[in-house]
């Protein structure tokens, strides 16, 4: 599981690292030359917004797609890194533009999922001997139990969905506090912490 993890990440570094992937043109008009010079015909032309798939990237000529059987030139100044499209598949039309794009979003859950992956491995650390994974819970203590009461949001709605009003109400509830004991699987190195945990009745 970690490591299908840890290889999308990479994956998604790489993608981000390596200059091939979409581009986005920032230039009204943009050439597409049959070779990197300004003196080379032109085979093709892009046009503002255009998403553009970047084969080779360089500092003053890149290499692009301009369908699947021909490639040209165009200078680089004129491309910035389009992250929305840079998944896409390549064998998309070039130019059309998807009205969404969820890229991003799975992005955002990969690092997240990776964030807790250290986080859980920095938490589950022995400070005593050192080890990852090493502290796993014990034992859970009762130590204090109060009611309390959660709040709730109801939404009221009309016919057509739509929220037209919304009511806060207070549950009764539970607050537990517990001592709870974690210990180390290697050197048995113990740590305690409260936690609480609040529960509707
Ligand atoms: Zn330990």
């Amino acid at each position: 599981m970690k490591k299908v993890f840890l290889s999308a990440f990479f994956l998604f570094l790489t993608n981000i690292l390596m200059a091939q992937g979409y581009y986005q043109v920032t230039t009204e008009t943009l050439n597409v030359r049959s070779s990197a010079s300004k003196d080379a015909d032109i085979v093709s032309k892009f046009y503002l917004g255009d998403s553009v798939y970047v084969i080779d990237y360089s500092k003053s000529w890149s290499q692009v797609k301009v369908n699947d059987t021909t490639t040209g030139f165009v200078a680089s100044k004129y491309l910035s890194k389009d992250f929305k499209s840079s998944t896409k598949s390549e064998t998309k039309s070039y130019s059309s533009r998807t009205p969404i794009d969820f890229s991003p979003f799975i992005y955002a859950a990969i690092i997240a999922i990776c964030l807790y992956i250290v986080y859980r491995r920095y938490k589950s650390k022995c400070k005593d001997c050192e080890r990852w994974y090493a502290m796993k819970i014990t034992d859970e203590e009762v130590v204090d139990r109060v009611s309390a009461s959660v709040k709730k949001t109801t939404k009221e709605r009309n016919s057509k969905g739509e929220v037209i009003r919304t009511n806060e109400v207070y549950i009764p509830a539970t607050k537990t506090k517990y001592l709870v004991t974690e210990t180390c699987k290697h050197c048995g190195h113990e740590k305690k912490y409260y936690t609480t945990e609040t529960k509707e009745n």
